[in-house]
């Protein structure tokens, strides 16, 4: 029969628990890895009724406001100028 003292029966315990969430973790790390999140091209518009500042979808003509809810033509602020 194989003797346990105390000892060695509490550094197994901590050993087998910490190569548990070690594994656990490396998988979740390497998981998440490969999911690369590409963020869209997006330009600062400005509410012509509100004139509140938002980021909105390059691609699109007309954009709206997440404030005041209203549509605005394309208005883009390129180095702080409006276009
Ligand atoms: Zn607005």
């Amino acid at each position: 029969m194989i003797e346990l003292t105390q000892s060695t029966a509490l550094l197994l315990y901590l050993g087998f628990t910490l190569a548990t969430l070690l594994g656990v973790w490396l998988y979740s790390h390497y998981k998440t890895k490969s999911k690369k999140v590409l963020p869209l091209e997006k330009q600062l518009h400005i509410c012509e009724f509100c004139h509140f500042a938002y980021l909105d979808i390059n691609a699109k003509k007309i954009t709206q406001c997440p404030q005041c809810k209203s549509f605005n033509q394309e208005t883009v602020v390129r180095d702080g100028k409006l276009m």
